[in-house]
């Protein structure tokens, strides 16, 4: 037996999934597999290193005895419009494995066949979305923020038809589980309260380990530990310039890690309002928006949970109420106290705040790259001067807040690599011209390093020449 899958969300009942195969591709074969995160899950030493057999299993052409193929029903609010039904149109989620660390994680392919909640869509995935899930996402890991990864990318041999013709691909993910706001809107919106009970107890044992089953105020105490999960995944996105681009609530998993890499990008220059995402026209998901929609998404959840806190709305949400109400000194208080390690400050005093919003506010005004800003600002504490003129004085004060663990504080917190928007690309069209993963296998070697510097780093350190200017995602179907 190569693989053994257990499957503890099929015991959840019919409601919450539909039983249902990927559809069997023509020609697999792996483009990527990830050794460490391989390793991680103990596969098999028969599995790792026979890319055939990765190439059938991850295509979902053939599925390892015990496989309890599902497709996962959930809603979501797209854009902060209400989808009563959408669910897995294109993965299937093979089952869970035990990693070393004893952890539970779902295996899902994505791209892998249509599936009853496909809707208009054809269940499949073109092959450069599916690779940069892979790199983002691994790129998000190396640099320590909370995410789903990427086992493996299969090319399928066919072809997708998107605004042109593109060869298809699969990408398994991992992920701590694949439960959103929305599935809990899934339940909520059909009145099925028995079934929201039912996910709360699974989510709370699944995730959150530490809240009692039996206690009175689980629901509550479940909303306030999701809220924190959101609040370290954000702050720990604007620690590293990610912009998600499309935090609807089914993009949105309790478990707190980033899921769902369609239109993410990377901030270039420092602009709080910057959307990269061409659907985002009205900048909802802007970097600098992303904490308020994090709330918006949390009150959507807060609206599910109410039933199982009280019968009586009015008192269920008068117990809700408070803790929506901290979410922003919360999220402040995290937040500053990231931007200030990355100055290399551990205390974070009004003054810091301030010194803070200053810096912000000129790098907005002079358009100053993000992550090269930090990096230049370590190299003026070594005693360099890469900054204008205009910062001195800024400068002066920083100084005078620093002490003897900053250069360490600032190293750790500020990476010297970031998957650069147009690096990505670059990378992804090599790919889709080549074939070959050369460039991406390259690149991801720097990715996987991102505070340390290595022989090739510096190839993929310049900003674009535009910084981004013009740079543009598309949703990642
Ligand atoms: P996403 O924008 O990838 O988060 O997907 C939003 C919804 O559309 C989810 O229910 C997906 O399963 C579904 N979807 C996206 N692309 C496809 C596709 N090519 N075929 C079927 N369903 C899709
Ligand atoms: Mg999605």
């Amino acid at each position: 037996m190569t693989l053994r899958f257990s499957n503890s969300y099929s015991a959840l009942g019919g409601a919450f999934y539909q039983r249902v195969l990927p559809t069997p591709v023509a020609d697999p074969k792996v483009l990527l597999w990830n050794r460490s995160l391989a390793d991680s899950l103990k596969l098999s030493t028969t599995l790792q290193s026979d890319a055939t057999l990765q190439a059938q299993i991850f295509s979902g052409n053939q599925l390892p005895a015990g496989t309890e193929s599902l497709a996962l029903a959930y809603s979501g609010h797209q854009f902060g419009h209400l989808n009563p039904q959408l669910g897995d149109g294109r993965a299937h989620l093979l089952g869970e494995l035990l990693d070393k660390d004893n952890c539970r994680v779902d295996v899902q392919l994505k791209g892998s066949g249509p599936t009853p909640y496909s809707r208009q869509g054809d269940g499949r995935c073109a092959l450069g979305p599916a690779l940069r899930e892979y790199i983002m996402s691994e790129a998000m890991y190396f640099l320590g923020v909370p995410t789903s990864r990427c086992l493996a990318v299969v090319a399928t041999g066919e072809s997708v038809y998107r605004d042109a013709v593109k060869p298809g691909a699969i990408v398994t993910r991992i992920a701590a589980s694949h439960i959103r706001v929305g599935t809990f809107q899934y339940f909520a919106i059909r009145d099925d309260v028995k079934s929201l009970a039912a996910l709360l107890d699974f989510s709370i044992e699944r995730h959150f380990a530490d809240i009692d089953l039996n206690a009175d105020d689980k629901a509550l105490q479940f909303l306030d530990a999701v809220m924190q999960r959101q609040i370290t995944l954000i702050v720990e996105w604007m620690r590293v310039g990610f912009i998600h681009g499309v935090m609807n609530t089914d993009n949105t998993a309790i478990s707190g890690e980033t899921i769902d890499f369609g239109p993410c990008a990377m901030l270039g220059a420092y602009h709080p309002a910057t959307v990269y995402s061409s659907i985002d026209t009205q900048g909802r998901y802007a970097f600098g928006n992303q904490a308020n929609i994090a709330i918006w998404n949390l009150i959507r959840l807060a609206e599910c949970l109410l039933p199982l806190i009280n019968n009586e709305k009015k008192l269920a949400i008068a117990v809700i109420e408070p803790l929506l109400k901290d979410y922003s000194e919360r999220f402040e208080q995290a937040y500053f106290a990231m931007m200030a390690a990355k100055l290399g400050i551990s205390d974070v005093t009004v003054e810091i705040r301030s010194l803070i919003e200053r810096l912000l506010k000129s790098m907005q005004t002079d358009a100053l790259d993000y992550t090269q800003t930090f990096l230049d600002l370590g190299q003026t504490m070594a005693g360099a001067n890469p900054l204008s003129e205009n910062y001195n004085e800024w400068i002066a004060q920083w100084r005078s807040h620093l002490n003897d663990n900053s250069a360490a504080l600032m190293q750790a917190n500020n990476p010297i690599v970031i998957p650069r928007n147009h690096y990505v690309e670059a990378v992804l069209t090599a790919c889709e011209t080549t074939g070959s993963t050369e460039a991406i296998n390259d690149f991801l070697e720097v990715l996987r390093s991102p505070y340390q510097e290595l022989p090739n780093s510096h190839h993929y350190q310049d900003p674009a020449e535009d910084f981004d200017s013009s740079y543009q995602t598309f949703c990642g179907t």
